[in-house]
């Protein structure tokens, strides 16, 4: 498996609902650049589309609050829509 390294954001999906497979399939179907898929066991960041984010917040507010979390490497790891 080949992962490339983010160098604009990373993506942090909180342990207590990365399982969740129907936030999986709304954090799909509202990130307009894909990435986040719904998988079998939950949520899966599609890595090499991370720096495609286009920084919307449309996933921050889908999910319960503080649990999915978009930090902007480019500005010392400082969160977005913090
Ligand atoms: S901020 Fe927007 S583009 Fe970035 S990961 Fe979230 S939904 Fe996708």
């Amino acid at each position: 498996m080949s992962s490339s390294p983010a160098l604009f954001i990373e993506v942090e999906v909180d342990d207590s609902v990365a399982r969740d497979r129907e936030l999986a399939a709304q954090l799909a179907e509202v990130c307009p650049v894909d990435i986040y898929r719904a998988g079998p066991s939950g949520v899966e960041i599609v890595r090499e589309n991370l720096d495609e984010c286009v920084l919307c917040e449309l996933c921050i507010r889908a999910a319960p609050a503080g649990t999915v979390r978009v930090v902007k490497l480019y500005d010392d790891g400082a969160l977005l829509g913090a």
